[in-house]
């Protein structure tokens, strides 16, 4: 499996090129073509496997598919990527930039120590993805009435770490807010809370380790 055979948009192809990803890792090979056909996921990978591609390219192209129909009209984020930290919230938003560039695909961070009135503001000047931590999000939308029926795609990024940081009913709170939107799970380990996690969400989930 190439990139270039899993029928990407030509701007996101030479995104990856220009990135100097030349063959899709492990875990990209497995992950990719499966959610760019809508299947729930549950990923056992660690980092420096690849995996924040893994999930940036289906989430990138599902959102520079939707702005050519729509010719960019949606003002409701179309995707969710929720992370443990602020730190690497920041870190999934570099590389959202750097593989979206001059494609229909806005990012809004949603982290701790930035005001919230920016990021309100950045969310309703429509965005294709909204990255942010479990309590943050949730005093943004505690605080906001914004619209989440247009999310499609939830990430989870490390949802062990999540779950030891007791992240879990806030994570779960966003889920409900949300309609049913594909979810794509990662975490370094699969223990039994994990499992049950992502079986609360979604009943068919494929599981996929490295
Ligand atoms: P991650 O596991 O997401 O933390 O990614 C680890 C590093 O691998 C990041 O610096 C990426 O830029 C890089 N990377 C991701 N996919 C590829 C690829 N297909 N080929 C080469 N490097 C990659």
């Amino acid at each position: 499996l190439s990139f270039a055979s899993c029928n990407l948009p030509q701007k996101l192809l030479q995104n990856i090129e220009a990135a100097g990803y030349e063959m899709p890792t492990p875990v990209q090979m497995q992950a990719i073509p499966a959610a760019l056909v809508g299947k729930n996921l549950l990923v056992s990978a660690d980092t420096g496997s690849g995996k924040t591609a893994s999930f940036l390219v289906p989430i990138i192209s599902y959102c520079a598919n939707f702005g050519r129909e729509k010719l960019s009209n949606q003002k409701k984020p179309l995707s969710m990527i929720l992370t443990p930290t602020r730190e690497l919230c920041i870190q999934v938003e570099e590389q959202a930039k750097l593989l979206g560039k001059g494609l229909p695909f806005k990012t809004a961070l949603v982290v701790g120590g930035d005001p919230m009135a920016g990021q309100l503001h950045r969310i309703q000047q429509g965005v294709g993805v909204i990255i942010g931590t479990p309590g943050r999000l949730i005093d943004l939308l505690t605080k906001y009435d914004i619209e989440l029926d247009g999310v499609s795609i939830l990430v989870l990024d490390e949802v062990d770490c999540m779950l030891q940081r007791g992240f879990h009913e806030q994570v779960m709170q966003i889920f409900r807010a949300l309609s049913r939107p594909q979810v794509l799970m990662y975490s370094a380990t699969i223990p039994k809370e994990v499992e049950k996690m992502a079986s609360s969400m979604v009943k068919d989930i494929i599981a996929i380790s490295v």
